[in-house]
């Protein structure tokens, strides 16, 4: 059953009020946090997603720009030298980082912003925005997680491999999140994450 839990009742229901109110959307590879925030953000336009940078090659039907900004292990190293990364991390063998501009522009305009971002990153981004609300996406079980990264088929097994470790990692620590959605039937999340957010 798809299940959503709590961790800090403190939390208030309408966060996605306030102005510039960042969403951070974590949990392991595989998990869907894509589909979900797909899915969320055809239901409401008027949020806006976050394009991360990564030194991870495209796949197939990825789109430059549109999935991520795919970029050389060396423009990334510029990226933090600059300090025009707000966080990042190295995952599964490669640079993943969110733009500062954009997401400050947001902010400045009122927007609530989405984040799909790992474990390291969402810590980052608590410590510059102690008022960001986390929500950690889990699977099932770490067999059915196993099972979708086989499925979608995107990876490499060695890849697939290294994010399951990372997965059992990332698992950990799910409680440091306001809220977790388990992801069984992704209609049941998308409209417990809906109920979350407005
Ligand atoms: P994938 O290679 O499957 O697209 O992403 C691997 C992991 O990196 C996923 O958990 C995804 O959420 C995370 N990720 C994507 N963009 C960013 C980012 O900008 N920063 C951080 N820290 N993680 C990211």
């Amino acid at each position: 059953m798809t299940q959503v839990v709590r961790t800090d009742s403190s939390t208030s229901k309408n966060d996605c009020q306030p102005k510039g109110k960042l969403i951070v959307v974590t949990g392991p590879s595989g998990v869907g946090k894509g589909t979900i925030l797909a899915r969320l953000l055809e239901r409401h336009p008027e949020l806006y997603r976050s394009t991360s940078v990564t030194t991870r090659s495209p796949r197939q039907e990825e789109i430059h720009g549109k999935d991520y900004y795919f970029v050389s292990r060396n423009q990334f190293e510029q990226m933090i030298a600059r300090g025009e990364l707000l966080e990042w991390a190295e995952f599964a063998g490669n640079y993943y980082g969110t733009p500062r501009e954009p997401v400050e522009k947001q902010i400045s305009l009122g927007k609530c912003i989405l984040m799909e971002i790992e474990l390291q990153g969402a810590r980052q981004i608590y410590q510059t925005f102690p008022t960001a609300l986390r929500i950690f996406i889990l699977p099932p079980s770490l067999e059915v997680l196993e099972q979708r990264l086989r499925d979608r088929a995107q990876d490499s097994p060695e890849a697939i491999a290294r994010r399951l470790r990372r997965a059992e990692e990332e698992l950990k620590a799910a409680s440091e999140f306001d809220f977790q959605i388990t992801n069984d039937h992704i209609e049941t999340a998308l409209n417990q994450l809906e109920a979350i957010l407005f």
